[in-house]
C-alpha cells in the first residue's frame, strides 16, 4: 500500500532523515519547513498523512493541525503529531488540537511504520467514502464535517474486555463520566457481546490468563458487525511485539500501562470520532445513492436504475441461455383520474397501483417507475408464458378491487394496460426486447385497454 506522506520540520536535517525512512519503505514523501508550507501541501489535495513537527518557531505544530481540523478541505487527513518532549501534556494537548496519533523524537522507526501504515488504510477508506459521496452529489460532505463535535452531545459507548477484577474497576473509574462502558469480562463471551452491542470502541486488555488477546482482535475485525468497531490495546510496557502485530490485524490503537486519564480519553476520544465521522459518511453514501436510484413517489426503483441494471439481467439471461420476460404497464385513461382528483388524487393511484404492483411480482423481480404512468417489470428466468400469467395477475389485481382516492374516500374504478415481451437468443438486444414489449402495450390500448397483449417477435 503506498501513500503520500508530507513530514514538516523546520529542521531541514530532520525532515531528510525521515523522508529517507519512509522512501525506503515505498511511500512518496514530500517536506515542508513551516506550517504555512505544510498547510498549503494539505489543502493541494495530494496527502494521505502528515508528520508534524511540533516545536516550529512562528507556527507550532499544535496551531497547523488545529487549522487543518477546523478546514472541512483537510479535516480529514490523519495527522501524526512528533514530539522531542515525553511529555503526557505534549500528547494530550496534540489529540486535543485533533491530531490522530503522535510519535516521540528520536523516532523508533517500527512505530513510524506501523503507524504511518494504519493511518493510510483508515484514510483509504474514508477517501472511498468521501468520492462516493461526492460523485452523488445529494449531500454536501463539508456539512458533514464542519458539523459541531457529536461528541459533546452523547458519550462513546464502549466495550472493556479484561479478565482481571482490579484491572477492570480501575479503567471503568479512569473513564468514568467520560464514557459509558460495559464490561465483558470473559474473552470469549466478549466477542459475542461486542458483535451485539453496537459499540463505537473496544478496549481490549492484554492481561488474560489463557486467551491470547490478539485472537480476540483478529476475531473481532473478521466479524461483520464488528469490523469498523475501532478496537484500543491495553498492553503492559515492553510490549513492542504484540503492538505490532496487533496493528498488523488492523487495530486502531494502544496504550501502554500504567494508564494515564488524560491520555486514555484523547486517544478514545480520536477513536469516536473518527469512527462517527464514517459511519455517518457511509450512512449518507448509501442513502444518497438509494435515493438516487429510487422513484420518491412509488419508493420503486426508477429509470435510472433501470436503465443501469436492465442491461446486466440481459447479459447474464443470454450467457445461460435462461428466459428474460419484460412487462410494461400503463394506466389507462389517467389523465381522466387527474381531471376528477387532482394531481394528488392521481399521485394516491400511483402509489397504489405500486402497492398492488409489489404485492404481484417475486422479489428478484425488478419493478421500476418508468415515468409518469408507466411501470416497466422485468423478470429473470421467466418465459413468456409465465410472463404472460403474471401481467394478468396484475391486470386483474387492479381492475377488480377499486382504488380509494381523496378526502372524503371515493372508489374510483382503475384499470391497467400491459405489453409483454420475451427473450429471443439470436440477435436480440436490450432496446428490441423493451420495443416488442412497448408494441404489446399500444395493441392493449388500441384493442380496448385493460388487456395483456404479448408480442412473441
Ligand atoms: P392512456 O389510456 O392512453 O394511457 O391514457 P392516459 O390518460 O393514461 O395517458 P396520457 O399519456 O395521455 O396521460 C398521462 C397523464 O399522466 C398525463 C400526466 O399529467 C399524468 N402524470 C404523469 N406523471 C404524473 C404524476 O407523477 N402524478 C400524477 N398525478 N399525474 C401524472
Ligand atoms: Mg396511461
Ligand atoms: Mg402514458
Amino acid at each position: 500500500m503506498t501513500a503520500r506522506i508530507l513530514v514538516v520540520d523546520d529542521i531541514p536535517a530532520n525532515a531528510k532523515l525521515l523522508e529517507a525512512r519512509l522512501t525506503a519503505e515505498y511511500f512518496e514523501v514530500s517536506t515542508a519547513f513551516n506550517g504555512l508550507e505544510a498547510i498549503a501541501a494539505c489543502e493541494g489535495g495530494k496527502i494521505d498523512v502528515v508528520l508534524l513537527d511540533v516545536m516550529m518557531p512562528s507556527m507550532d505544530g499544535f496551531e497547523v493541525c488545529r487549522r487543518l481540523k477546523a478546514d472541512p478541505a483537510t479535516a480529514h487527513i490523519p495527522v501524526v503529531m512528533v514530539t522531542a518532549l515525553d511529555h503526557i501534556s505534549d500528547r494530550v494537548r496534540g489529540l486535543d488540537a485533533g491530531a490522530d496519533d503522535f510519535l516521540t523524537k528520536p523516532v523508533n522507526d517500527l512505530q513510524l511504520m506501523t503507524r504511518v501504515k494504519s493511518l493510510v488504510r483508515l484514510k483509504v477508506l474514508t477517501d472511498e467514502l468521501r468520492l462516493r459521496a461526492a460523485t452523488t452529489h445529494n449531500i454536501g460532505v463539508a456539512d458533514l464535517l464542519s458539523r459541531p463535535d457529536t461528541l459533546q452531545e452523547k458519550l462513546p459507548h464502549v466495550l472493556l474486555v479484561d479478565e482481571q477484577t482490579s484491572s477492570a474497576a480501575h479503567i471503568c473509574a479512569l473513564l468514568d463520566g467520560a464514557a459509558e462502558v460495559d464490561l465483558a469480562m470473559d474473552p470469549q463471551s466478549g466477542v459475542f457481546q461486542a458483535a451485539e452491542g453496537g459499540y463505537e470502541c473496544i478496549l481490549v486488555s492484554t492481561n488474560f490468563t489463557d486467551f491470547d488477546p490478539l485472537r480476540l482482535c483478529s476475531q473481532l475485525r473478521s466479524l461483520d458487525r464488528t469490523r469498523s468497531v475501532p478496537i484500543v490495546l491495553l498492553v503492559g510496557p515492553r510490549d513492542d511485539e504484540r503492538i505490532i502485530r496487533g496493528l498488523e490485524l488492523g487495530i486502531n490503537d494502544y496504550l501502554v500501562r500504567p494508564l494515564d486519564r488524560q491520555e486514555l480519553l484523547a486517544r478514545l476520544r480520536t477513536q469516536v470520532r473518527r469512527k462517527r465521522y464514517n459511519d455517518e459518511l457511509r450512512q449518507s453514501v448509501s442513502q444518497s445513492i438509494e435515493m438516487a436510484v429510487t422513484d420518491g413517489l412509488t419508493g420503486l426503483h426508477n429509470r435510472r436504475y433501470l436503465d443501469g441494471h436492465m442491461p446486466r439481467l440481459f447479459e447474464r439471461a443470454v450467457a445461460r441461455r435462461r428466459p428474460l420476460s419484460v412487462l410494461i404497464a400503463d394506466l389507462d385513461r389517467f389523465k381522466q383520474i387527474n381531471d376528477s382528483f387532482g394531481h394528488d388524487g392521481g399521485d394516491e393511484v400511483l402509489r397504489e397501483f405500486a402497492r398492488r404492483l409489489r404485492k404481484s411480482v417475486r422479489g428478484i423481480d425488478l419493478a421500476c417507475r418508468f415515468g409518469g404512468e408507466e411501470f416497466v417489470i422485468v423478470m429473470p428466468d421467466t418465459d413468456g408464458a409465465s410472463a404472460e400469467i403474471v401481467a394478468e395477475r396484475i391486470r386483474r389485481e387492479v381492475a377488480n378491487v377499486p382504488f380509494a382516492v381523496g378526502e372524503p374516500r371515493a372508489q374510483v374504478a382503475v384499470t391497467v394496460s400491459v405489453g409483454v415481451s420475451s427473450l429471443m437468443f439470436d440477435g436480440d438486444s436490450v432496446a428490441q426486447l423493451m420495443k416488442r414489449a412497448d408494441i404489446g402495450l399500444y395493441e392493449a390500448k388500441k384493442g380496448g385497454r385493460n388487456r395483456v397483449v404479448a408480442r412473441a417477435a
